[in-house]
């Protein structure tokens, strides 16, 4: 097939993704002239609808380790012998803590996550409640939590508390899920984020890319998420753990990692893309193209079992591509603003020796 760059812009910028078809002979690119045109289309559709704003998240892994489920790529699962840390929740005082500190580092929006199946325990719904109240009084960022297999009453009590997203990866493909989760199925996945969707939440939801899926798969992947109409794209590309079964395994390079971020932007136009864990490694100095690749956020400050690179660095990176932190999205969301403007209220340049140290050890 032969792919037509102007009519998929045009599209692009109306919100109309890409066809199957048009994803699939995307993904067989490899003429420079051809990615350049990628690249060149991809970042045009972000820019029509997110402007120069990046959304910025940040995690505390409040709960770490000793999870029953068995993921493939999880250094806190139970069956492998890693060396992540182990502890139960934290308080709702270190919690806010972290969100205030992360929130001077230039992090709009916050999750916690914890390890497990699913949170249901009342003395752990109940830290998340005080949490949530904390954070939302505090510094007024989005907030998000990313809490495993969550019932839908439990997700309607946080919101009430003040739970804006909900994030919830798919993994993978359907179709190559079960390689990669043993103790759950795809369908509780979607599940969960059918349950959130239906209470109206903002749903973060994406996946690992490099776990050994064809690009096939990646498209069939981006295809589940676009049905699912999730709101959130969130970007991770394997930094394989020691002690898991994928240890030692990588599969990409950064021109793979860019045209993941495309093909996500082309899929869905009018969503966020935000490219999280395993960047640093994966995309090495492409880094610098991932907002040009169609992505318009991305995580700030340490994964949940792997260290990020400095703020200063991301930053730097930002304000060298002329894309400025997006507000909280609670608040109105000020005209697109012309490259090399500083973003209202957020001082690039103070924030650029901060040190990077957001989250504690993270997946
Ligand atoms: S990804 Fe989540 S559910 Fe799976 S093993 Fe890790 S902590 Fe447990």
């Amino acid at each position: 097939m032969t792919l037509d760059w102007a009519d998929i812009e045009a599209r692009g910028a109306r919100g109309i993704g890409i066809s199957e078809g048009e994803a699939l002979a995307l993904t067989g690119l490899s003429d420079p002239e051809d990615l350049a045109a990628l690249l060149r289309t991809a970042g045009a559709v972000r820019q029509a609808h997110k402007g120069n704003y990046v959304n910025t998240c940040g995690i505390t892994n409040a709960k770490s380790g000793r999870c029953p489920e068995k993921c493939s790529f999880c250094s806190q699962s139970a069956h492998f012998e890693t060396d992540a840390p182990a502890y139960a929740i934290k308080d709702a005082d270190t919690i806010a803590a972290e969100a205030r500190s992360a929130f001077d580092m230039g992090v709009r929006e916050f999750s916690i996550v914890m390890s497990g199946r699913a949170v249901e325990r009342e003395p752990e719904l109940a830290v998340l409640e005080h949490a949530f109240q904390r954070i939302r009084a505090e510094t007024g960022m989005q907030t998000c939590a990313s809490l495993g297999l969550m019932r839908r009453d439990h997700l309607a009590r946080l919101q009430s508390a003040g739970m804006q997203s909900m994030h919830h990866n798919l993994e993978t493909a359907r179709s190559f899920h079960a390689e990669i989760v043993a103790t759950h199925s795809y369908d509780d996945e979607v599940d969960t984020i059918k349950a959130a969707k239906s209470l109206g939440m903002y749903v973060c939801s994406g996946g690992i890319f490099g776990m050994g899926e064809t690009w096939a798969q990646r498209v069939e992947l981006a295809m589940d998420l676009r049905e699912l109409d999730v709101d959130s794209v969130p970007v991770n590309f394997l930094n394989a753990r020691p002690g898991t079964p994928l240890q030692g395994r990588k599969e990409l390079n950064p021109t793979d990692c860019l045209k993941i971020i495309a093909l996500l932007r082309l899929v869905m136009p009018t969503k966020d893309v935000i490219v999280c864990g395993g960047r640093e490694l994966n995309l090495e100095d492409e880094q610098r193209n991932m907002f040009h690749a169609g992505a318009n956020g991305v995580m700030l400050g340490n994964y949940l079992t792997t260290a990020g690179q400095t703020v200063a660095l991301d930053h730097a990176l930002m304000a060298e591509q002329g894309m400025v932190i997006r507000p909280p999205p609670h608040q109105p969301l000020p005209r697109s603003v012309p490259p090399g403007v500083r973003g209202e209220g957020t001082d690039l340049g103070a924030l650029a020796d901060k040190p990077a140290a957001l989250a504690s050890p993270a997946k």
